[in-house]
């Protein structure tokens, strides 16, 4: 060891961390994100001329659509033509279950995932390496988008599993060269511990837990901005609305971003906000979005409000051509004030299978949680309860404010009277209000279940 010197030693110590600089450069490319309009739709055009013949030729139940609406391949000259390619829809995952739409040989599959199966069978997806490298990277700049870097400490408190959002969230985090910390759904006082010992500066969960989480911190005598040092919160999986946005970022004094996905296109990463904070980047380069009327299935004009209906550009594992979401949005083309020109996603609503039909009239959940969580005399829990005798009846448990509970002469009729007053005025309909006790309705670490409908044998 006689020659190996100090200054040797502090020269290797250099040389690696250079090494380590560049992985982390070589890894996460900025070039995809920053593309120009022109340019997005130009590799969407050569994407889609390779997928869908590549489509048509490696899964079976895509050819036969194909050819009972008898179109091929080559029909597609221009990129008004693609309208004539047909649906992929939520059906045809249940009909080919498990691996039926498998585009390559099983030995060239390095991972499924299935989605939790919130409206029906779940859905069984696959991934090629290349397939998860492309997932990865599409996770990264979420966390760039979100302003997380590899300085950051991420705690990861999305479920790890069949669920895409705990490995998704979790894969990103590295490539952005953060150190995760692999946390994982549920056991709310560790994770607050973790969140305070480790100094965690950014957080990914569903808005729903993060919600809660602003509730379990006061429990816990935690002072929220002083104890922790989040400064980013990735949040998605599920709608959420403003008021929650606005309660999170007030609780933890950080920036809350909405991310977008689903199982069926990779998992979370098809779309996030940035700082703007106004639309959720879809990443044109890898998804090719179309906005539908939910009814007839004609294409809409672009930033007229629709189904999302999405096409899978370099999938290897399982190409989606023309995805039905069922989710509501619409989709605008404009450089966004960060310089990202990828096309963009305003808030989603909601998904048409949430939505409810009340005696003819349509209502959206996030409809009623605007104007609960815009109620400071309310808590954040609340349940949406429809049952039918003679009429269709909607009805909402909310809990109260913990002060308002601890307040023996506070005029609770009052409070009814305004919040009924309030989401007749938002839904054009009665609605029964119940208010219940802090604590009592359930709390979710994953998505929330806020709707129970009595209607539905
Ligand atoms: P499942 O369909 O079984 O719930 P997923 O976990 O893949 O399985 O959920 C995807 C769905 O979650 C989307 O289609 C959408 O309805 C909803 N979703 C995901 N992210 C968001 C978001 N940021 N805002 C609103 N809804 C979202
Ligand atoms: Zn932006």
């Amino acid at each position: 060891m006689r020659g190996f010197s100090r200054k040797n030693y502090t020269i290797i110590l250099y040389i690696e961390s250079v090494i380590t600089a560049k992985k982390v450069m070589f890894l996460f490319d900025k070039k995809n994100q920053m593309l120009k309009t022109e340019e997005i739709k130009k590799l969407q055009w050569q994407r889609l001329k390779k997928i869908i013949p590549y489509a048509y030729k490696n899964v079976p139940d895509i050819m036969k659509k194909f050819n009972e609406a008898n179109v091929k391949p080559e029909d597609v000259k221009k990129i008004e033509d693609f309208a004539k390619i047909p649906f992929t829809t939520k059906d045809d995952f249940a009909a080919n279950y498990p691996f039926g739409l498998m585009a390559v040989s099983r030995d060239k599959v390095v991972r499924i995932h299935a989605s939790s199966g919130t409206t029906g069978k779940s859905k069984v997806v696959y991934y090629t390496q290349k397939d998860v490298d492309t997932w990865t990277d599409l996770m990264a700049r979420l966390y760039d988008c979100a302003g997380v870097t590899n300085k950051d400490i991420v705690q990861n408190m999305y479920g790890y599993g069949l669920f895409t959002g705990g490995l998704g969230f979790h894969y990103g985090a590295e490539r952005i060269g953060a150190m995760v910390v692999p946390a994982a759904a549920g056991n709310t006082k560790r994770q607050l511990t973790l969140m305070k010992d480790f100094g965690t500066t950014a957080i990914a969960c569903t808005p729903s837990y993060a919600v809660y989480l602003c509730e379990a911190a006061r429990v816990e005598g935690y002072n929220p901005k002083e104890d922790f040092k989040v400064k980013a919160g990735l949040f998605g999986a599920e709608p959420w609305s403003e008021e929650a946005r606005t309660k999170i970022q007030d609780t933890f004094g950080l920036k809350a971003i909405d991310c977008y996905g689903m199982s069926e296109l990779y998992g979370p990463g098809v779309a996030a906000e940035c700082q703007e904070q106004n639309g959720l980047h879809a990443w044109g380069d890898q998804f090719y979005l179309e906005t539908i009327n939910p009814d007839t299935g004609e294409v809409l004009e672009p930033g007229k409000e629709g189904e999302l209906v999405v096409t899978m550009l370099t999938r290897e594992a399982m190409p989606i051509l023309r995805y039905r979401t069922r989710d509501l949005s619409r989709v605008v083309w404009e450089e966004c004030g960060c310089g990202r020109c990828h096309p963009r996603i305003m808030r989603i609503k909601g998904r048409s299978d949430d939505m409810l039909i009340i005696g003819g009239v349509n209502v959206f959940p996030s409809q009623i949680e605007h104007v609960l969580m815009q109620t400071p005399e309310l808590g954040d829990q609340y349940q949406i309860i429809v049952t039918h005798d003679k009429l269709d009846k909607l009805h909402v448990q909310v809990e109260i404010a913990p002060d308002i509970a601890a307040n023996k002469y506070f005029d609770l009729k009052k409070l009814v009277e305004k919040v009924e007053r309030d989401l007749l005025s938002i839904l054009s309909i009665h609605t029964t209000v119940e208010l219940v006790q802090p604590g009592t309705l359930p709390r979710s670490d994953g998505k929330a279940k806020r709707i129970i409908d009595k209607r539905k044998k």
